[in-house]
């Protein structure tokens, strides 16, 4: 399959060449010349399975085509249950069984065993230029380390990143950066960008990215979501509808196309947090990319939703049957907070920032009616609480144990450089 721009002014790529870009030449986004229809998905089968089957048709006639059984069983070697929540008929989608314990890690892990193959036997390195408002840095730094031939900068906004998500940046050293940058996310996600569009710099240093933008993230994610509806409906027949906590839409996208290619999803339902360009979109506004600003689901402090890019392509640049397809609500900080306390202190359960969003919106969506009762939802769990516990431990009254994988790497010492937030202080940097 070749992959196309969503600007339509690049010349078609294989999908290394789009994986190995990240950005498409024209400043788009990467995306198949036509969506293959999902094939005959087994239930049984496990997550890397499910994964290589799934991914199959967009892997087809390109160098990576035969191994990709091993970048599947490479990148899903964690698991992803989904789990029943005490309140009827809704479930939780855990995706942060990974090595940083955010969903992240798969797209990452997926994407530098991607590129590990595609860049084999290259005289120079492949620098990977990442912007982070916290879990993606640390789940690409994570998936990167020791990876032969692959360097990684990482740019995360200083202060304005956990305490733990900042030492997961800095503490793996060797191939990995971090810089903290004076300034906010979107600051560092346009420096990041300046970069990769910058012909002249990649002269010297081959240059990609691995955000939400990098197709060689997006695709994989597909896969949890798939064999998630796989597994409920040899369980309880039926779709299963989702709400996901969403930022830079790249994990909500995934389940958006994976439904496109025939996958059994009913609706997807976007949860954000204060910044709220997604759901003032959605209920009929203008598209209208803001600052972003710093809420207590700092990974989703987006204000200028990079997928969406991708969404419109999907929808051929409709709007009103884009605005018909979906719902987006955003949830302020106060609401995040009660519903933390009150999943724990009524039902035991406990989750991170992000996850409370969406938890949110299933309990409105229920109480509403809008989510009939015999309906089965289940929430995206994008990060372990215990990686956001100076906001979750005081409101449950009690320590959230760290998962192992991230308890490893938070006793390694930490360094980040201090960054200015002018493009040409990164562009030092890397030369
Ligand atoms: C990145 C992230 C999100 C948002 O995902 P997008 O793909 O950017 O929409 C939500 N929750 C957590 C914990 C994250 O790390």
């Amino acid at each position: 399959m070749n992959f196309i721009s969503t600007r339509n002014a690049s010349p078609v790529a294989t999908l290394s060449q789009a994986i190995a870009a990240g950005l498409a030449p024209d400043g788009g986004l990467y995306v198949p010349e036509q969506l293959p229809a999902a094939r005959e998905l087994q239930p049984g089968a496990n997550l890397a399975e499910t994964a290589a089957a799934l991914l199959q048709p967009f892997f087809a006639g390109d160098g990576l085509a035969q191994a990709l059984p091993a970048i599947c069983a490479e990148a899903f070697d964690s698991p992803a249950p989904l789990q029943a929540l005490a309140t009827a008929n809704d479930h939780v989608l855990e995706l942060f069984h990974g090595p940083t314990a955010a969903f992240k890690d798969f797209g990452a892990r997926f994407l530098a065993a991607s590129l590990s193959r595609v860049r084999a036997g290259q005289a120079r390195p492949l620098t990977i230029v990442v912007a982070t408002s916290g879990d993606t840095g640390a789940a690409v730094a994570a998936a990167f380390h020791n990876q032969p031939n692959l360097q990684v900068v990482v740019l995360y906004p200083d202060g304005r990143v956990s305490p733990r998500q900042a030492h997961q940046l800095g503490c793996l050293g060797g191939n990995i950066r971090a810089l903290r940058v004076a300034g906010s996310f979107d600051d560092c996600q346009a420096m990041a960008k300046q970069a990769l569009g910058d012909a002249e710099l990649q002269a010297q240093v081959p240059l990609s990215s691995a955000n939400s933008i990098s197709l060689g993230r997006l695709l994989p994610q597909m896969s949890y979501y798939a064999h998630a509806a796989l597994s409920h409906r040899a369980a309880h027949g039926g779709l299963l509808n989702f709400v996901i906590p969403t930022g830079n839409l790249g994990n909500a996208m995934a389940a958006i196309m994976a439904r496109a290619l025939g996958v059994p999803l009913g609706r997807i339902v976007l949860a954000t947090n204060a910044n709220r360009v997604l759901p003032d979109y959605f209920a009929g506004g203008p598209y209208q990319p803001k600052a972003s600003v710093a809420t207590l689901a700092n990974a989703m402090d987006v204000g200028a939703p990079s997928n969406f890019e991708r969404l419109r392509w999907l929808y051929a640049g409709d709007d009103a049957a884009l605005r018909g397809a979906f719902q987006s609500f955003a949830v302020g900080d106060a609401t995040i907070r009660d519903t933390i306390a009150a999943r724990y202190s009524q039902f035991g359960e406990v989750f991170c920032p992000h996850t409370a969003t969406a938890v949110h919106v299933l309990e409105q969506l229920r109480r509403s009616g809008e989510a009939a009762a015999d309906e089965h939802w289940a929430v995206a769990a994008t990060a372990h609480p215990a990686k956001f516990e100076s906001v979750v431990e005081p409101l449950i009254g009690r320590e959230v144990a760290v998962p192992p994988a991230l308890a490893e790497l938070l006793k390694r010492p930490a360094h980040a450089e201090p960054c200015a937030t002018e493009y040409s202080a990164l562009r030092e940097k890397l030369l």
